[in-house]
């Protein structure tokens, strides 16, 4: 069932907590010179048009991107999507938001390399127009789950593999836990985050418990709920887990989740999380 399109959601709460995650990750890795993989599972169509018909039906940008952009003093982290946002808005209108193809190519170099899986037949085709091409970015229309397998570990040997699936299947739930520990075992000096939603919190619980019964160390858990995880149905926030996050990650969380629970609250029960599923 490949039903979910991103671009009804682009630039959501749950879209700026990934894309600073990940943001932070490339800065990262650019600071050594050598170069690094980006593997993307689950790519979407790599950039989103916020005035199409798909963005403007819930206009979930609105309680997202949008309260950010007119921002004027935000954490350094936040500065990070947000120049990536500006770049691809040269006239501050707020027309584009990034995929998170779109946020790891803005950091990367000649040498580094990006493999993008996106399996649904009419975003697969937008996917590969953004990146033509080939030397540097591989798309495909690919089962994600399968390319951790397939992929790893990569020639570069330093690496960075996001998986981020619609769970409109609940297999999904089950399938990032695999190909965690699939991927771990063939690249345990990865760095993998897994994003996930929080549509209540027994099934959020579940899944970290999961993931902390594969046993595998040194995982951040950063999670953003923007009300009441309880209250309404829906998404009320996400999480990112992180395998091997860079050193300064957790210290940087402490500054931008504070501010983006602010700045991104819809009620008076927002709230997030950092915490270690499990230590080094
Ligand atoms: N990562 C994107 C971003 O941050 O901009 C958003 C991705 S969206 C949440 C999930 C995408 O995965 C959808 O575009 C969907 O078509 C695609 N998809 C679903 N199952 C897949 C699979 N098994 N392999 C590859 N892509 C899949």
């Amino acid at each position: 069932m490949l039903s979910y399109r991103h671009i009804y959601h682009a630039g959501n709460h749950a879209d700026i907590l990934k894309h600073i995650t990940m943001s932070q990750i490339c800065r990262h890795f650019i600071k050594k010179d050598s170069p690094f993989f980006y593997l993307d599972t689950h790519a979407g169509i790599g950039q989103y048009e916020l005035n199409s018909e798909q963005a403007q039906k819930n206009k979930e940008y609105h309680s997202g991107i949008s309260r950010l952009f007119s921002e004027s003093a935000v954490p350094e982290a936040v500065e990070g999507l947000l120049e990536i946002v500006r770049d691809m808005n040269p006239t501050d209108q707020l027309e584009y938001y990034p995929g998170s193809p779109k946020v790891v190519d803005y950091y990367t170099r000649q040498k580094d390399k990006l493999h993008l899986c996106e399996l649904h037949p009419n975003d697969y085709p937008l996917l590969a127009a953004l990146f033509p091409q080939k030397r540097k970015a591989n798309v495909v229309k690919e089962n994600g789950f399968a390319a951790v397998k397939a992929m790893l570990p990569p020639p570069q040997k330093r690496g960075f593999v996001l998986m981020d699936p619609p769970y409109e299947v609940k297999k999904d739930y089950q399938f990032v836990v695999k190909s965690l520990e699939e991927g771990y075992k063939r690249f345990p000096q990865g760095t993998f985050a897994i994003w996930y939603p929080v549509l209540g919190r027994q099934q959020a619980d579940h899944l970290l418990k999961s993931v902390k019964a594969t046993n595998i160390r040194n995982i951040l858990l950063l999670e953003l709920n923007v009300r009441d995880t309880e209250k309404e149905r829906g998404m009320a926030g996400s999480g990112m887990i992180i395998v091997n996050p860079p050193w300064t990650l957790e210290q940087d969380a402490r500054e931008f989740m504070p501010f983006l629970s602010k700045t991104l609250a819809e009620d008076q029960e927002a709230n997030y999380q950092i915490t270690w599923i499990t230590p080094e």
